[in-house]
């Protein structure tokens, strides 16, 4: 990918009369200089189609004075979709031998290995294995990994957080002797998380597919700045914003809302990112990171690419858990990002709110962002909420937040109970769960990781 993004802008005028496909295809071109066309064409038009339950992909609604994108009409119900649709298809185009293997690692804090799954099952001559933490995922995120079918699927619950998962992950990749007894066998390790570019890239087009629906609705003249406010975990889908503002679109603020596992709140506020802090299980369980993988990527843009600078503060956190940006640095920061958390209680109480307002039911995830929006004043510019899943994703937590009694309940009774309570519908990939089977029960230990991959590998590329 080429790293000066400002070479590559985006005609604004032109996506305004574009479909999302037609957007995104412009952004992939743009950035993808080794595709041909036909071949973007392909994975563009492969991965947003009818697995979409909205024709607009990212449809953008009214929410009092701000805005919604809807990025969870895929077929997972959650905004990974986006780009894990994608993604094997990009992957696909740009293996240099037709027979060369692929094995894709993916830790998961819940929603993107369903995601990923989804993407990946049964396509030929790639594996897909993910992890997530063990029990720290919602009832229903476990269902739809554990009953995805394919014979190049591998799931494994790890005893412990994501950041451990996602660490266990890292230290597989750099296993040298594994890698290269995978390499011997023609299989090579890739990476579904954000930090994989080709996650990112893809996320850049709904940014501007969503300026262009308010363009469309007259809200904003071609030019005019909007902010967005994301709800985040690995930093990725921030990122991909500022990419988008990188390669022209109009961005004011971004605003990045965490939950109460808040070391981006206090980064962007002071200066120093300090991962030494008590790890909380939260209500939005996909944000629930201490270590965002993606924001080395942006202190590597705003400091000028000094990379020597931005390896010395990683070292930093590897070593005591901490580092501290220079002013400067710091400046910039806050002239891009702004920030805010939300506790347990303050995203529920946003969702009730919220709901009783608007009419409109969000999910813990969005909530956060709804929480940390309205906290802060607007400046004067029309403001997005990227609203990252289904509620039907996490049902009992929104029944519970709208002040329901959910003791006992099953995820999908909560779920029969919320279309009762709110006269919304669940979407048919997540009610038709329950008839599914179970067909995965593995679960492991850190250092049992690499054992799972070798046994997928085996199994996959028999
Ligand atoms: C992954 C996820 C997030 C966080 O996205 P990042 O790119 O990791 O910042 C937020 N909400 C939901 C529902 C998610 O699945």
């Amino acid at each position: 990918m080429r790293d000066d993004l400002s070479e590559k802008a985006v005609g604004l005028a032109r996506i305004c009369g574009r479909t999302f496909q037609e957007t995104a295809l412009e952004v992939l071109s743009a950035l993808f200089e080794d595709f041909l066309p036909e071949e973007l064409e392909g994975c563009v038009s492969h991965a947003y189609g009818s697995g979409f339950d909205d024709g607009r992909i990212v449809p953008v609604r009214r929410l009092s004075s701000d805005y919604l994108l809807e990025l969870f009409h895929g077929p997972t119900c959650a905004f990974k979709d986006i780009a894990l649709q994608i993604l094997p298809h990009l992957m696909n185009c740009s293996r240099a031998r037709s027979d060369d293997r692929i094995l894709v690692l993916t830790a998961t804090s819940g929603d993107t290995g369903k995601a990923a799954l989804a993407g990946f099952a049964d396509v030929d001559n790639i594996g897909i294995c993910v992890f997530y933490p063990y029990r720290k995922v919602s009832d229903i995120q476990e269902l739809q990994m554990v009953c995805q079918s394919g014979g190049n699927v591998g799931v494994c619950a790890v005893r412990g957080t994501f950041d451990d998962a996602q660490a266990g992950v890292k230290q597989i990749f750099c296993d040298a002797g594994l890698v290269g007894r995978l390499a011997a066998r023609g299989i090579s390790l890739s990476s579904a998380n954000s930090i994989n570019i080709g996650r990112l890239v893809p996320q850049i087009s709904y940014y501007f597919d969503a300026y262009a629906q308010l363009v469309r609705l007259g809200t904003l003249t071609l030019g005019d700045a909007v902010d967005f406010c994301v709800p985040t975990g690995n930093f990725g889908d921030v990122l991909a914003g500022y990419y988008a503002k990188l390669m022209g679109l109009p961005v004011g603020k971004l605003i990045v809302a965490s939950n109460d596992n808040n070391v981006l709140t206090d980064f962007i506020a002071t200066g120093t990112y300090n991962r030494m802090r008590e790890f909380r299980k939260t209500i939005s369980p996909s944000m629930d990171i201490l270590v965002s993988s993606n924001l080395e990527r942006l202190l590597y843009h705003l400091s000028g690419g000094d990379c020597a600078y931005v390896a010395s503060l990683m070292d930093q956190l590897a070593d005591k858990g901490s580092y501290t940006v220079d002013g400067e640095l710091l400046s910039r920061i806050q002239a891009i990002l702004g920030c805010g958390y939300a506790t347990n209680a303050e995203s529920a109480e946003a969702i009730r709110r919220t709901f009783e307002q608007s009419g409109i039911l969000i999910d813990p995830h969005t909530a956060v962002g709804k929480h940390v929006m309205d906290g802060i004043p607007a400046e004067g510019r029309p403001r997005i909420l990227l609203s990252t899943a289904s509620p039907y994703k996490f049902p009992a937590d929104c029944l519970a937040a709208l002040g329901h009694d959910t003791e006992g309940m099953s995820g999908f009774e909560a779920m029969d109970e919320l279309e009762t309570v709110t006269g919304t519908a669940a979407p048919a990939s997540l009610s038709t769960l329950r008839f599914q089977k179970r067909l995965r029960n593995d679960v492991c230990d850190i250092n049992g990781m690499a054992d799972f991959v070798c046994s997928i590998a085996a199994r996959t590329f028999a």
